[in-house]
């Protein structure tokens, strides 16, 4: 399954006339395989054994190249800290307020929200962003076994 997302993703690639140098290929390869949500601080960290002269500016340019081409989403948080999905199905968030710890919510997309509020404002809504916030179950147990 990821094997053949990676393949995709490298056709791609190739149908877009860019080149894939090993460094591009192990950070589209780390973020199909990672489901955390990566900084492009951490894809930097985990990959650098592999290639110690890549920089992370080098990390940031092929970040935005794959964005570019509609293989990964980019999610801001109002801070420099971008994280990184390649998981392109609609999808919501749930965010744990103590670690930061992002997973996937998969939940019907709420269209009619859209609807509604094109008619009450009169804006052309493009798209919407959900998360949910709370404590992931590290956390809470965390708080728990300090309390004892
Ligand atoms: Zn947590
Ligand atoms: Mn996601």
């Amino acid at each position: 399954m990821i094997d053949n997302k990676l393949e995709i993703a490298i056709d791609t690639l190739k149908k877009s006339g860019v080149r894939i140098t090993p460094q591009r290929h192990a950070v589209l390869e780390y973020l199909l395989t990672s489901m955390k949500h990566p900084t492009a601080d951490e894809i930097y960290k985990a990959l650098e054994d592999k290639f110690p002269n890549m920089s992370v500016a080098t990390v940031y340019n092929n970040l935005r190249i794959l964005k570019d081409l509609g293989l990964i989403r980019e999610l801001t948080y109002g801070d420099d800290s971008s994280r990184f999905d390649s998981n392109m199905m609609e999808h919501y968030h749930i965010i744990c307020e103590d670690c930061g710890k992002i997973v996937d919510f998969h939940y019907p997309t709420l269209d009619e929200i859209e609807s509604l509020a094109q008619k009450v404002s009169g804006f052309e809504i493009s798209h919407h962003r959900m998360e949910l916030y709370g404590k992931c179950g590290n956390c809470s147990h965390m708080k728990t076994t300090v309390k004892q």
